[in-house]
Formats: C-alpha cells, sequence, structure tokens
C-alpha cells in the first residue's frame, strides 16, 4: 500500500488493525522503522486524543520497598535514606497540584507493605474528602488483593503496575523471586476490580531482543491497558545492572508509535525516564504518539532521594508545561479518564467513517 496516500487521505483504520501489525511486521518496524512510523503514531494520536497534553501531578510518597529488582535503586539491599509521607504531607501535596489546576494525582512508591492497607485507605480517603473531583491514581507495585479491593473500595480510580518485559526468564532473572504469571495475574485483578488500569515495560533491558520488545507490543494490543507507559531502562550505579548500557531512545520512540497504532486509546506518557536519557526526549515522545505528561510533585527535600535510577533534572511543572509549548500542544487540565470503548467506538466510526 501506498504509505504517503494513507497518511495523507486515506488514512485509515486499516493501519491500526491487527493483521497490519502481526509479530514479523513489529519486529521489522523495531530493527528499521518504516519511515512515517511517528507521522501515522502522531495522527492517530491528533485525531484520538486531540492536541491536549494531560497533566498528572505525581507524587513518589514512599522509598522503602521489600523486592530485590536489579534495575531498580530502591531495592530493599541498598542502603539508602529511606522517606514515606505522612498523610498530612501527602494532602498537602495533593493541595498543590490541585491549586495548580490539576485533576489527576500519582501515588506511587517502592513496594513498600510495611504501609498497610489501612494507612493507605486512610491516604485515599482523605484526598477524595477534600479534593472528590481529582482522579487517584496509585503505583505501588504488587499488593494482596484484600488492600486491592478495599483501595478501590475507599475511591482509588487507577491503578498503575508495569509487566515490565514479557520475556519470562528475563522477567525472573530481574525481579528475584517473582515471575511474570504472577504479575499478570495482578493486573487482570486490578482490571476485574474496576480499577482503569495502566502497565508497560521497559526498553534496552540487558538481554532484551527485538522479539521481546515485539511480544511486549502483542501483550499490550491483547490486554488493551487504559494508560500505556514505555520507558528506556537506565543503569542506576547502586544496582547489579550499573554497567548495561542505556535503553536507546530511538527505540523507545518506535515503541511508543507502534503502541499507539496498536491500541489507540490508550493514554500513553512521554516518560520521565526518556528525560533523563536525553534533554529532549520527552518532546519527542509527545511528536511520536504520547499524550500524557507527568511533572514531579514530590516535596524537594524527597524528590533527589527517590533515587530509582539517576535523573539528570526534575520534571516539574514548569519544565512539563515548556515542553508541551515545544511540541506545539496545549496543556490538558481534565481527569484524562480512561477512553471508553463505546466513546471509542464513536470516535472510530467518525474518524476512519466505517
Ligand atoms: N514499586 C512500584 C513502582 C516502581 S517505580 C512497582 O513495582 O510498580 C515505577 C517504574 O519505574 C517501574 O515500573 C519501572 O518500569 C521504572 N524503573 C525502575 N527502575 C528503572 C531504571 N533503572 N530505568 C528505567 N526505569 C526504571
Amino acid at each position: 500500500m501506498n504509505r504517503s496516500a494513507r497518511v495523507s487521505g486515506t488514512f485509515t483504520f486499516k493501519i491500526m488493525r491487527e493483521s497490519d501489525f502481526d509479530r514479523q511486521k513489529l519486529i521489522d518496524n523495531l530493527s528499521r522503522p518504516e519511515e512515517d512510523l511517528e507521522k501515522m503514531a502522531d495522527l492517530a494520536r491528533k485525531r484520538v486524543c486531540g492536541p491536549d497534553v494531560i497533566i498528572r501531578g505525581i507524587i513518589n510518597f514512599s522509598s522503602y520497598c521489600c523486592r530485590g529488582c536489579l534495575y531498580c535503586g530502591l531495592r530493599q539491599t541498598n542502603n539508602l535514606k529511606r522517606y514515606r509521607l505522612n498523610k498530612a504531607q501527602v494532602l498537602n501535596t495533593v493541595g498543590k497540584i490541585v491549586r495548580a489546576g490539576i485533576s489527576t494525582v500519582v501515588l506511587q512508591s517502592g513496594d513498600d507493605l510495611e504501609c498497610g492497607g489501612q494507612e493507605l485507605c486512610g491516604m485515599v480517603e482523605t484526598i477524595k474528602s477534600f479534593f472528590p473531583d481529582i482522579a487517584v491514581t496509585l503505583s505501588l507495585g504488587e499488593r494482596s488483593k484484600t488492600d486491592y479491593k478495599a483501595l478501590r473500595a475507599c475511591g482509588a480510580d487507577r491503578y498503575l503496575l508495569k509487566f515490565e518485559t514479557m520475556n519470562p526468564r528475563l522477567y525472573r532473572y530481574l525481579h528475584p523471586g517473582r515471575d511474570l504469571d504472577g504479575r499478570l495475574r495482578h493486573l487482570r485483578l486490578l482490571r476485574e476490580l474496576g480499577f482503569q488500569v495502566g502497565t508497560g515495560n521497559m526498553t534496552g533491558l540487558p538481554g532484551q531482543t527485538v522479539e521481546d520488545l515485539a511480544d511486549d507490543l502483542l501483550f499490550l494490543q491483547e490486554f488493551a491497558p487504559e494508560m500505556t507507559a514505555i520507558g528506556p531502562f537506565i543503569p542506576q550505579p547502586d544496582t547489579p545492572l550499573k554497567d548495561s548500557c542505556c535503553g536507546s531512545l530511538k527505540t523507545t520512540l518506535t515503541m511508543i508509535s507502534l503502541a499507539r497504532l496498536l491500541v489507540p486509546f490508550s493514554h500513553i506518557p512521554a516518560t520521565t525516564a526518556l528525560a533523563s536519557l536525553n534533554q529532549d526526549g520527552q518532546r519527542l515522545a509527545l511528536m511520536a504518539g504520547a499524550n500524557v505528561i507527568m511533572p514531579d510533585f514530590t516535596p524537594i527535600a524527597y524528590s533527589s532521594e527517590y533515587k530509582i535510577y539517576p535523573k539528570t533534572s526534575t520534571i516539574d511543572l514548569a519544565v512539563a508545561l515548556k515542553t508541551i509549548q515545544a511540541a506545539g500542544r496545549v496543556p490538558g487540565y481534565g481527569r484524562g479518564d480512561a477512553i471508553t470503548s463505546s466513546i471509542a467506538h464513536k470516535l472510530i466510526a467518525t474518524i476512519f467513517r466505517f
């Protein structure tokens, strides 16, 4: 098919169909992307999400972690200054996010199982009682079904849990004592409980192949998460992977573009890890299919202690707004809920006229 014709007038839903991106075609694209791939993804983003870049305020509220993930600086055995914000500190920070006009807060932490379900529910309930219109996204790692249920019941709207890699062997190597099946069980459970679910991978993990990345994309297509987070792996100096190479900017952007075409209605962030990899990384992601940015609102006294990977600079709201402007887009201050399938179908029908 004539690609430029597709990109201009006759861009159709067909390009997003599974048959157009079978595993081999994904592998080919990851090795040598089609010339117009980013443009096609950008067009799909434009038609599905519009010009808005949804802003979500993130608070990294606890750096305690009971796991040993090989890539992450928060791994339990690392000797670092740990912190956990209390409810008042979290609420105070949420207040700042709300006053900036933002309608989603993301509470992220290590797998801090010592911070119990009750304590977490207390945080969510308090946020919801002060700011009932604010969407709350949690990114707390793997917890018990009881905790997930309670958190959902007290008003948490969304949960972000990346599968990281769909290669089960690589998964086991990177996450001592854990396995991919378990991770996927958690994801399915979260969806069953009614959370809008976010998931995704890291690109450029040591030993990861383009076939693995294609499998990551196929899983995304099958699971169709409401949010899709794709970020490059960045070696953290206090981890066993400190001497490994960074993920590639180009491959990460290609992954974002392919994800936009395979899961067009998912919210896709220009991840903070991309900004650490390359100064222009987030803008490029916004041009390649991404439609979300998550500035960091963690109080300054703690933000540098959240050392999952080395950060070149903090992405605060001012930086995020500059990036949005540089990408020729506008900030989106709405909740940015999942584009539900009914809206999606209507959109597809009007956009692609079938
Ligand atoms: N404990 C939570 C949150 C982890 S931090 C959980 O397991 O879900 C959020 C994300 O940061 C992880 O899902 C991972 O994809 C990313 N991350 C961690 N270490 C990283 C590194 N060294 N390079 C790039 N991304 C990293």
